[in-house]
C-alpha cells in the first residue's frame, strides 16, 4: 500500500486553483490535492495539513502569502469561526461566478447535458443589489462563554459552542439592540440561560423576525419552562429599544424595498415553551406576552401573516425575483391548470394563481397547508386548492383518478366539474404546467414518473440543490422533455448555497 508523502501538521505552500462544494479552496502540490478551508481561489498560502488520505488531504489556512485578486476584507470579524458564512472573504461578484459555475458543472456531470445545451438555455445569475443585512429571520442561541458570561450569538461551524456576536452582517441591523435588551433583562432579573448538556436553565434561543415591507418586528424567547420571571420587565426593556425611522440607518438591502420608507416597529413579544432535550429550536406552544401573535409581510403584492412557527422565505427581496422568474417560466395566460408540488405556505401557488385558471398545491406539512389556505383567503385568491400529503403519493392518486370527488367537494366552485372543453378531472390529470420546489434531496422517483405520465406542456423546477436538480432533470429529459431555460438566483450571499430555476418543455409542444 502506498502512503501519502505528507503528514498531519506538515506546513506547505500551495496555490489555490479551484473552489470546492463547501466553498473551500482547492490546490495541488506535486499532484497531491489539498482542500483548504477559508482559502480563496487565486491565493498563494501557507497551510497546515489536518488530515491525509492517499491522494488528497485537508488543510487549514495559516498565512496568506500572496492574496488572490478576489480576496476582500470581510465585514464580519468572526466569519471564520461562525458556521453561517463560508465565502465572505471572496469578492461578491466572484461568488456569483462560482455559484453559476456550480450549477453548470452539475448539469454537465450529473445531468448529462452537453455544453451547447446548457449554454443555449442558461441566463446570467441574478445576484443581490446589496448582499448584506438581507435576512428577515434569525435564531440566536443563548448561553455562557468559557468564563461564565451570559452571551448570545451563533454556533461555531458544526458544533454547539456559541460565539458571542449580536451584530451579524446578514441579519437585520436592529437585531443587535434587541439582543442586548434581552441580555440586560436576563442579567437584571437573574434569568439563567439554558445549559444544553445538563438540560437546565431557562432561555434557549431568541427568535427575531422582521417584515421587510411592513416594518413589523417579532421577538420570541424559546424557554425551557412555562414562564419567565418578570415577563413584563422583558416587554418594558424591548419597548425601550429605538428602531430606525424612515430610512435612518436602515440597511441598504431593506431600503431597496421601499426606498427607506420602512418604519420599524415592535408588534409582537412571545415565549415558546420547549422543555425537550432536542436540537429542534422552537417549542410547539407559543404564548403572547405583548402585542399580536404574528407579523404581516408582503411578497410580490401578496400579504402573508407569519407566526413564530411559520415557514417563510428568509430573503424576501430575492424570493420575489426567484418566484417572479418561476412565474415567467411558467408562461401563463390565464387558461392554465397548474400543480405546485412542495408548495409550503403556498407562495408560488399564490403567485401563479393570479395568472392561471386553477392551481393545486401539495405539501407534506399540515400546518403549512393551513397557513397556505389562510394566505389565499386573506388575499381573496379563490382559484387555488391546497392538499396535504406527499407529492409522490398525492400526484399518483389524482392521476389514477382516485381522489377526484374529494377535491371537487372541497372546492365548491368546481362542483359542476365541467368547463368548455375538458372536465376538471382531465385538467387535473393533464395539467398545462407543473411547478416543483422540493427540499435539497430533490423529487421522489414516483413523483417524477407521474409528472412524465401527466405530460404537462411545461415543467418549472425551482431547486436549492443543483446536484439533485441535475439528477432529476436527467430523468425528465429522458422522458420526453427538453431543457429550455436555466437561471440561478442568489438567495444567500456569502454562503455556498444557490437557488436555480429551470424550465423544461415537452417535445410534442416544441416539435
Ligand atoms: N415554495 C415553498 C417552499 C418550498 S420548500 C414556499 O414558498 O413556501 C420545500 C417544501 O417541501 C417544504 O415546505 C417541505 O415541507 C415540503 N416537502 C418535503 N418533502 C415533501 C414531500 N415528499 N411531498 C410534499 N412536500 C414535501
Amino acid at each position: 500500500m502506498e502512503y501519502s508523502k505528507y503528514q498531519k501538521n506538515d506546513i506547505v505552500t500551495v496555490t489555490i486553483e479551484d473552489i470546492g462544494n463547501d466553498g473551500e479552496g482547492i490546490g495541488k502540490i506535486d499532484g497531491y490535492t489539498l482542500f483548504v478551508k477559508d482559502a480563496i481561489i487565486g491565493d498563494m498560502a501557507e497551510v497546515r495539513i489536518t488530515k491525509c488520505k492517499k491522494n488528497y488531504g485537508y488543510a487549514r489556512m495559516e498565512k496568506v502569502l500572496i492574496p488572490s485578486s478576489f480576496r476582500v476584507e470581510p465585514k464580519c470579524k468572526l466569519h471564520r469561526q461562525c458556521g453561517g458564512c463560508q465565502i465572505q472573504a471572496m469578492d461578491y461578484k466572484r461568488q456569483l461566478v462560482y455559484k453559476q459555475d456550480k450549477v453548470r458543472n452539475n448539469l454537465l456531470r450529473i445531468g448529462g447535458f452537453t455544453e451547447e445545451q446548457i449554454d443555449a438555455a442558461t441566463e446570467p445569475i441574478i445576484g443581490m443589489d446589496e448582499p448584506w443585512h438581507y435576512r428577515n429571520k434569525a435564531q440566536y442561541p443563548v448561553g455562557y462563554d468559557k468564563n461564565g458570561n451570559l452571551i448570545t450569538g451563533f454556533y461555531a461551524g458544526r458544533t454547539h459552542d456559541i460565539i458571542a456576536n449580536t451584530d451579524c452582517a446578514l441579519g437585520a441591523p436592529e437585531n443587535k439592540d434587541i439582543l442586548e435588551a434581552v441580555l440586560e433583562y436576563m442579567k437584571e432579573n437573574h434569568v439563567p440561560a439554558y445549559r444544553e448538556k445538563e438540560g437546565t436553565g431557562l432561555v434557549r434561543h431568541v427568535l427575531i423576525r422582521t417584515g421587510f415591507r411592513s416594518g413589523e418586528i417579532m421577538v420570541c424567547l424559546v424557554i425551557n419552562g412555562k414562564k419567565l420571571p418578570g415577563e413584563e420587565r422583558l416587554v418594558e426593556k424591548l419597548l425601550e429599544v429605538k428602531f430606525p425611522e424612515n430610512g435612518e440607518s436602515v440597511s441598504a438591502g431593506q431600503k431597496t424595498i421601499r426606498d427607506g420608507a420602512v418604519h420599524k416597529k415592535l408588534v409582537s413579544v412571545s415565549v415558546s415553551v420547549n422543555t425537550e432535550k432536542t436540537n429542534v429550536i422552537m417549542g410547539k406552544e407559543i404564548r403572547v406576552l405583548w402585542g399580536k401573535d404574528r407579523i404581516l409581510d408582503a411578497l410580490g403584492g401578496i400579504n402573508f401573516e407569519i407566526s413564530p412557527l411559520s415557514f417563510y422565505q428568509v430573503n424576501p427581496l430575492q424570493t420575489e425575483k426567484l418566484y417572479g422568474l418561476a412565474l415567467d417560466y411558467a408562461g401563463l395566460t390565464g387558461k392554465e391548470t397548474v400543480w405546485d408540488l412542495y408548495c409550503g405556505i403556498g407562495t408560488i401557488s399564490l403567485f401563479m394563481a393570479r395568472k392561471a385558471k386553477q392551481v393545486y398545491g401539495v405539501e407534506i406539512i399540515p400546518e403549512a397547508i393551513a397557513d397556505a389556505k389562510e394566505n389565499a383567503r386573506n388575499n381573496g385568491i379563490d382559484n387555488v386548492q391546497f392538499i396535504v400529503g406527499k407529492a409522490e403519493e398525492v400526484l399518483p392518486q389524482f392521476y389514477a383518478g382516485r381522489n377526484m370527488s374529494k377535491a371537487l367537494v372541497e372546492n365548491a366552485s368546481y362542483e359542476s366539474g365541467k368547463d368548455e372543453e375538458r372536465t376538471v378531472d382531465e385538467q387535473m390529470r393533464h395539467p398545462d404546467v407543473i411547478v416543483v420546489d422540493p427540499p435539497r434531496k430533490g423529487c421522489d422517483e414516483k413523483c417524477l414518473e407521474t409528472m412524465l405520465a401527466m405530460q404537462p406542456e411545461r415543467i418549472v423546477y425551482v431547486s436549492c440543490d443543483s446536484a439533485t436538480l441535475a439528477r432529476d432533470l436527467k430523468v425528465l429529459c429522458g422522458g420526453g422533455y427538453e431543457l429550455k431555460r436555466v437561471r440561478a438566483v442568489d438567495q444567500f450571499g456569502h454562503s455556498v448555497h444557490v437557488e436555480t430555476v429551470v424550465m423544461l418543455s415537452h417535445k410534442k409542444t416544441t416539435a
